[in-house]
C-alpha cells in the first residue's frame, strides 16, 4: 500500500527570532526615532473602505447619462465612463490608485483564514508536514487520523479510502493514472501531488521545472500547498532562477489560501527588512492558526514592547484552543504508529 507524503517541502526556511537580534533592532530603531516613545505595533487589521460615488470621476457623467460606469479595476473605489475618461484621469488618479490597490491587497493578506477540515472526522487539519494524505481516488485530503483508524478497523476493507471505499492502488503509475484524472477535473492537489513526484523523480524522471510548472497551476487552482512550494523553489532557485521576491509573492499567494507555514516565513522576510509592524501581524495570525514558532517569536516581541499585553493574551488563548481542536485520539493513535512518514 502506498503513502506518498502529500506535504512536500513542508518544512520552513527562515529561522527563529533571536532575542538578541531584536534588541539590537529596536536599538537601532530608537536612535533613529531619537525620542523615548516605545515602538509599539499597532495590530489594526481593517482599512475602511471609501464611499464610491456613481459619477464618471473624469467628466462627472452619471450612469443616467451613460450606459453603464466602469470601476477601476486596480482601486476599485473610482468610476468612469469610458477608457478615454479613465485614461485622461489617469496622471491625477495614479497615486491615489497605487495606495488604495496596496490597502486591498493587504487586507486580503492579513485576514484569517479558516482551516480546511478533514472530511471525515470534520476537525482542521493540522498544518505540520506528514499530518494528512491527499488520495488520488477521490481528490480529498484526509487526516491521517481516519487513515490509521480505517486500516486498523478491518482486515482486506481497512485498505481502502478511508472516504470514498476505493480499493488502494498497487504501485506508482497507478497512482498517478489516478491522479492524472482528477488533474483533468482540475483538481488542484492532484497537481500539487504529481508536481511533488516531479520534484523528487518518483515514478517520473525528477524534473524540478516541471514541478515548478505544476505547482503554479496547483496554485492557480487553489491548491495552498501549491503556492507554498513554488515560493519555496523560487527561495532556493530549484526549478526555477533564484528570486525572494517571488517567494515572497508565492508566499503571499499560499498565505491567503490559508498556509502556516508559509504565514510564518513571510513574518520573517518582514522582519528581515525591517518591516516589523507586518513582520508581527504575520507572527500574531499564524500563532492564532497554531503555529508555534510564531507564538515564540509574538512572545518575544510582547516582552519588548513590540506587542501589546491584551494582543498577545488573546493570541495565546485562540493558540490554545486550535491547538486543542486539532487534536484527537484517532490522530494521537496515528502518529505513534509506523504507518505515515514524519519528518
Ligand atoms: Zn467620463
Ligand atoms: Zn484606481
Ligand atoms: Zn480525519
Ligand atoms: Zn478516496
Amino acid at each position: 500500500m502506498l503513502y506518498i507524503v502529500y506535504f512536500i517541502h513542508r518544512t520552513t526556511i527562515y529561522s527563529k527570532i533571536e532575542p538578541l537580534r531584536i534588541i539590537g533592532y529596536i536599538i537601532q530603531l530608537t536612535t533613529i526615532l531619537n525620542t523615548t516613545q516605545k515602538f509599539t505595533c499597532t495590530m489594526s487589521l481593517s482599512v475602511s473602505a471609501p464611499s464610491i460615488d456613481n459619477i464618471c470621476a473624469n467628466c462627472g457623467k452619471g450612469e443616467e447619462n451613460c450606459s453603464k460606469l466602469q470601476k477601476c479595476g486596480a482601486c476599485l473605489s473610482v468610476k468612469y465612463c469610458s477608457r478615454e475618461c479613465q485614461a485622461t484621469h489617469r496622471p491625477q488618479h495614479k497615486q491615489d490608485c497605487k495606495k488604495r490597490a496596496a490597502e486591498l491587497y493587504d487586507e486580503k493578506l492579513f485576514k484569517e483564514v479558516e482551516p480546511e477540515d478533514c472530511p471525515l472526522c470534520m476537525l482542521p487539519i493540522p498544518y505540520e508536514s506528514g499530518t494528512a494524505t491527499f488520495k488520488s481516488c477521490c481528490g480529498k485530503i484526509i487526516c491521517n487520523g481516519c487513515i490509521h483508524a480505517m486500516v486498523m478497523s478491518s482486515e482486506g476493507e481497512g485498505q481502502s479510502c478511508a472516504f470514498c471505499r476505493t480499493p488502494p492502488v498497487m504501485s506508482t503509475d497507478d497512482e498517478i493514472e489516478r491522479a492524472k484524472k482528477l488533474m483533468d477535473k482540475d483538481n488542484g492537489e492532484a497537481f500539487n501531488f504529481l508536481a511533488g513526484l516531479h520534484d523528487q523523480g518518483i515514478g517520473f524522471l525528477q524534473d524540478n521545472k516541471k514541478a515548478c510548472e505544476m505547482w503554479l497551476k496547483a496554485g492557480e487552482l487553489g491548491s495552498a500547498k501549491g503556492y507554498y512550494n513554488l515560493a519555496y523553489s523560487y527561495g532556493q532557485g530549484r526549478g526555477v532562477e533564484m528570486d525572494q521576491k517571488k517567494a515572497k509573492h508565492y508566499f503571499e499567494l499560499a498565505a491567503m489560501c490559508g498556509d502556516v507555514s508559509a504565514r510564518f516565513n513571510l513574518g520573517c522576510m518582514e522582519y528581515e527588512v525591517g518591516s516589523y509592524e507586518r513582520a508581527y501581524k504575520h507572527f500574531l495570525l499564524a500563532a492564532k492558526a497554531g503555529d508555534k514558532d510564531s507564538l515564540g517569536n509574538l512572545k518575544t516581541g510582547y516582552k519588548l514592547g513590540f506587542v501589546t499585553k491584551d494582543e498577545y493574551a488573546t493570541t495565546l488563548r485562540v493558540y490554545h484552543e486550535r491547538q486543542k481542536e486539532m487534536k484527537s485520539d484517532m490522530r494521537d493513535k496515528a502518529v505513534a504508529s509506523d504507518m505515515f512518514d514524519y519528518d
